[in-house]
């Protein structure tokens, strides 16, 4: 896989000096999330909370959907971790966790806007996240460098890349970043993935499924190349296909020129988009996974009220009428 060398300037005797960075990709990527990984599990860094996953199958036309529940585990609440879990969301809204990164979560420069990071606080394994070099807002609304980041992880892993475009969509941190979790092999890899399939879709007009909430489906250009110049080109079709699907959705952008909340996730073979209202409902916080069919919850006193409330009329109520 080839590599790009740039180069990040340093003071050295009073003078600005620069040392190249490698930009990484492909197996090289790969490698390196899974080598940081184990240290930064041996090192304490890495604060994973451990879950357990049911099931929840709903039904919607002839399809069956097998809805995913994780409950965080009994022993992990009271767990360090997720005292830190919690207490770094209730940290000033000026907090950059990115800027400076931690250096035992740093996975390495993925273009010259992006480097990838471990997620501090997983609940996947080699859940990484892409985080703008300089700061930038997590609402303004995506451009062809973060599609070309999110491209170039899935090159290195099937996985899903998601975005939680403000708060209001489950953002937690204000400095702009995209996320990805690897997929299985398996066929139903998320679980909404069977509603897509037969929609017949293409990269020119997007659709909406069977899902009862606004949202547009629409194939992902995915390059087969991995020469930098053509995986830009299909970066910059995904992104004009996200800006056509957010005038389709009336996400147009407002005054201050951010995007209204809403959620983006994209597969090798699937983009989509879904606007929000709110970030959570009944105190049941939904981000871009619950939308691929995966929903998190605190305790099982939260799995009683998810079940009272049931899955699908849950994301409708954190999304317009
Ligand atoms: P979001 O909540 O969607 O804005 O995503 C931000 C992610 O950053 C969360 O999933 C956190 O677990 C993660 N996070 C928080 N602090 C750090 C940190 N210091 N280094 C890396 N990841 C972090």
């Amino acid at each position: 896989m080839r590599k790009i060398i740039s180069t990040r300037p340093f003071i050295s005797n009073g003078l600005i000096q620069e040392y190249p960075l490698t930009k990484l990709s492909g197996t090289a990527l790969w490698q390196q999330v899974q080598a940081v990984t184990k240290s930064a599990f041996s090192s304490g860094a890495l604060k994973s909370i451990p879950t357990r996953c049911i099931e929840r199958q709903v039904t919607l036309g002839q399809i069956s959907l097998h809805l995913q529940v994780r409950i965080v585990a009994n022993l992990a609440r009271k767990s360090k971790a997720t005292k830190d879990a919690a207490s770094q969301v209730k940290k000033p809204g000026d907090f950059d966790p990115f800027l400076p990164y931690e250096p035992a979560l740093y996975v390495g420069e993925l273009t010259n806007h992006y480097r990838c990071l471990l997620n501090k606080f997983n609940v996947m394994d080699h859940h990484i996240l892409m985080v703008t070099t300089e700061f930038a807002y997590q609402r303004e609304p995506l451009n062809s460098e973060d599609f070309y980041a999110a491209l170039i992880c899935l090159q290195a892993q099937r996985g899903l890349v998601f975005f939680n475009g403000g708060p209001d969509a489950g953002s937690s941190i204000t400095h702009k970043h995209l996320q990805m979790i690897p997929l299985t092999e398996n066929e139903n890899s998320y679980p909404f993935e069977p509603l897509f399939k037969p929609l017949s879709l293409t990269v020119e007009g997007s659709k909406q499924s069977a899902l009862p909430f606004p949202h547009r489906v629409a194939t992902t250009c995915y390059p087969v190349g991995k020469e930098p110049d053509e995986i830009r080109r299909y970066a910059e079709l995904n992104c004009r296909n996200y800006h056509k699907i957010l005038s389709e959705l009336e996400l147009q952008n407002m005054a201050d020129g951010l995007a209204p909340a809403h959620n983006l996730l994209m597969t090798r073979d699937h983009l989509w988009v879904v606007p929000r209202s709110q970030s959570s409902y009944n105190n049941l916080a939904i981000n871009a996974l619950g939308f691929a069919g995966t929903i998190l919850v605190k305790d099982d006193q939260q799995l009683t009220q998810l079940d009272q409330i049931g899955c699908l009329e849950l994301l409708k109520n954190v999304t317009p009428d």
